[in-house]
């Protein structure tokens, strides 16, 4: 509560008393002693009077309660108004003039709260009320005739001298609180600055908050972002170390195996296994896993051909499983895995088998590694299909195509290999060259056609006698080449002469034809004739020339 509040208060209970002043007033002049002047009109007009005022100071007590007094808009017309019942009871109900006591306690306190102007302004209001109220009095209520204006002229006076003294007074206050106004408005100033700036920081503060709210959003959307391109960045990462191998490696196994480590680095699983459908068996086989425990690699291998991997080979819908039920995948009985995720490597001319991963956790799985692993199911499928049509190639490009043996381009490889291993290692490597005897007049007595049977059950033959390691060739129209690793030129010499053997006593049969061929063969050996491999070759078609020479059908070496 502020001075001036204060002060008003002390008034509205000073004003109290005068209402109870005017009350007794009431009762004792006007209903006590009904005599004279004192009618009956004159008390309901003091009566109302008495009303007004007690109502405005109750009005005012409530304003200033609420604080809504202070307000100019309310303070200077309940100021003007209360002045105007203060002169009413001295000039309408002849309270005496220590009412003005009343009205100077009035001044004092609007001095104090308006300054000095206005409070010296609100005292000209109250002399010339008080002058009008007077003569009001002494026209219609006194009912006097301007004849007797001498007398209220002179009452004019009176009050003129009693407003001088009010006058002074008002100075004298004012002066006296002057400073205490000007400090006051001087607080007040600054406490509205404080408030302003208290305002002024608030908004900051508001503002600040808003700011650092929609930095906070920003930044969870740029984490947010940030993660998505981490996840995407990984699975680059992935595809592009899934392609660099596709890409590389040419042997299925191989591929695989990369394939596999790659997923266990990447997707960071407890294990990952590579699973292989065999068509003829119509069997699931893991081909590629890391686990090395051997009691799981037992379960896992014994219960990889489960109803529910082959389902997912055979209709191409992945498993996405985050809490694994033992029942339905045995595989994962006693290994401790509780989350999985299989997805198939297939594609649309085959079905090559299962990608599955496993976790020891619980919910370890969730959409991206699902959606990233069937990219690379899908990868690989197509790596395989690939694979399996380069070998299918390769293998056209070394196989001839009439006896199903290897041709003279691929045995030229081998034995380029061979050649160097042997020399390396140091053992022995021999060369034999087989040639039909006659075949020109065997073609011309039999036909082409049985010639070719002729050529494919030689090869047969000559396939079902070899070790192994050994390798046999067409080297060109009806000749033969044998490579055997390993056997020294004696050992080479009985294997070719015991196949010599079989030969010339293998009869060849068609529907009309029976017939049979002898061959000739030379052999060569390495260190013992040759320090080449196109010494071994030309060493042992020498020989060959020889056994031809030495009338066919026999086994030659060099001499
Ligand atoms: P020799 O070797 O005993 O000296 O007599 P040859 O008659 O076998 O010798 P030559 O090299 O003159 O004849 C080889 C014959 O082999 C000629 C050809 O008709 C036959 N020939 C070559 N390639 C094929 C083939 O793919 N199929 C058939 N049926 N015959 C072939
Ligand atoms: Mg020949
Ligand atoms: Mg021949």
């Amino acid at each position: 509560m502020n001075k001036v509040e204060k002060y008003e208060l002390v008034f509205i209970r000073f004003t109290w008393i005068f209402i109870t002043v005017i009350a007794a007033h009431i009762i004792v002049q006007d209903i006590g002693m009904q005599t004279g002047k004192n009618t009956y009109s004159s008390t309901v007009v003091k009566l109302c009077f008495f009303t007004l005022i007690t109502l405005l100071n109750l009005i005012k007590y409530a304003l200033v309660r609420r604080n809504l007094f202070f307000s100019k808009k309310v303070y200077i017309p309940l100021r003007l108004t209360e002045i105007l019942l203060i002169l009413s009871a001295i000039a309408l109900m002849g309270m005496g003039e220590w009412v003005y006591i009343v009205l100077m306690f009035l001044i004092l306190i609007t001095s104090f709260y308006m300054g000095r102007k206005f409070s010296l302004a609100l005292m000209g209001y109250a002399f010339f009320s008080n002058v009008i109220l007077e003569l009001l009095f002494h026209l219609y209520i006194e009912k006097d005739s301007f004849i007797n204006f001498y007398k209220s002229t002179e009452d004019i006076i009176h009050i003129f001298s009693i407003y001088l003294v009010f006058f002074l007074f008002t100075v004298f206050c004012s002066m006296l609180y002057k400073d205490n106004y000007e400090n006051e408005q001087q607080n007040k100033k600054l406490f509205m600055e404080i408030a302003n700036k208290y305002d002024q920081v608030a908004a900051a503060q508001e503002e600040i908050k808003s700011q650092n709210d929609k930095l906070r959003e920003c930044n969870s959307k740029l984490e947010e972002a940030n993660k998505k391109f981490m996840t995407s960045l990984a699975e680059l990462f992935t595809l592009q170390q899934i392609t660099q191998a596709i890409s590389s490696i040419l042997d299925i196994k191989e591929l695989l195996k990369s394939v596999n480590d790659i997923i266990i680095g990447v997707m960071g699983v407890s294990s990952s296994t590579i699973i292989l459908y065999d068509e003829k068996k119509g069997r699931l086989k893991v081909h590629t896993t890391n686990i090395t425990n051997r009691k799981e690699l037992i379960i896992l291998n014994d219960n990889i051909n489960c109803q529910k991997l082959l389902s997912t080979l055979q209709n191409g819908e992945p498993i996405f499983e985050n809490f694994v039920d033992m029942e339905e995948y045995p595989f994962v009985e006693g290994r401790g895995i509780n989350s999985l995720l299989c997805v198939p490597l297939i594609t649309k001319a085959k079905k090559f088998g299962l990608v599955l991963i496993e976790h020891k956790y619980f919910s370890a799985f969730d959409d991206n590694n699902l959606r990233l692993l069937n990219i690379i199911g899908q990868q690989v499928g197509i790596a395989m299909e690939n694979v399996e049509l380069y070998q299918r190639m390769h293998e056209m490009a070394t196989i001839d195509s009439l006896t199903g043996i290897y041709n003279r381009l691929y045995f030229q490889e081998r034995l380029k290999e061979e050649f160097a291993n042997a020399k390396r290692e140091k053992y022995d490597l021999s060369l034999a060259i087989m040639d039909i005897d006659h075949f020109k007049r065997f073609n011309d007595t039999f036909g082409h056609l049985f010639g070719d049977k002729v050529l494919q059950h030689i090869a047969n033959l000559m396939k079902k006698s070899l070790r192994s390691g050994d390798m046999i060739a067409r080297y060109g129209g009806e000749e033969f080449v044998i490579l055997l690793p390993r056997t020294g030129i004696k050992e080479a010499y009985d294997k070719v002469e015991r196949l010599r053997n079989i030969i010339a006593k293998t009869s060849i049969k068609d529907e009309l034809v029976v017939a049979s061929v002898t061959v000739s063969f030379g052999v060569s050996s390495y260190p013992e004739f040759s320090n080449s491999e196109s010494e071994l070759l030309k060493m042992a078609d020498n020989a060959l020339y020889e056994a031809k020479e030495s009338g066919r059908n026999c086994v030659r070496i060099p001499c």
